[in-house]
């Protein structure tokens, strides 16, 4: 017999991290957070600090990539991104890893019931 436990219902607030490429929550991933700085200006942030719109992406080129060019960054951060500053941008994803499998290594090898 299964005897499934329910969770309290937890009450603290846990900021949900969600890239805005793949949709996938990254509490675990380490997505980089990017941030408005100017009405035409975005940066990566990667103190977490800056004050500013923010929005988040997996640390991988295939989510930048798609970020960047199906304009979900500039949705998401209700602006309009230049072309040199989006080439800022994309220049910063090329030089993280290909793919997520080596970031998502412990989340997808966990065994089903
Ligand atoms: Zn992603």
């Amino acid at each position: 017999m299964r005897e499934a436990r329910r969770q309290p219902l937890r009450l603290k607030y846990v900021p949900q991290r969600t890239c805005i490429a793949c949709r996938q929550t990254g509490a675990q991933r380490g997505l980089i957070r990017l941030v408005r700085i100017d009405q035409e200006q975005v940066e990566v942030d990667l103190t977490e600090r800056r004050a500013g719109r923010g929005a988040y992406l997996c640390p991988t080129q295939d989510c930048w990539e798609m970020g960047l060019k199906k304009d979900r960054l500039e949705y998401a951060l209700r602006t309009k991104i230049s072309p040199q500053n989006r080439r800022q941008l994309a220049e910063f994803g090329q030089s993280l890893p290909r793919r997520a499998s080596d970031v998502v290594e412990c989340l997808s090898s966990t065994s089903g019931s």
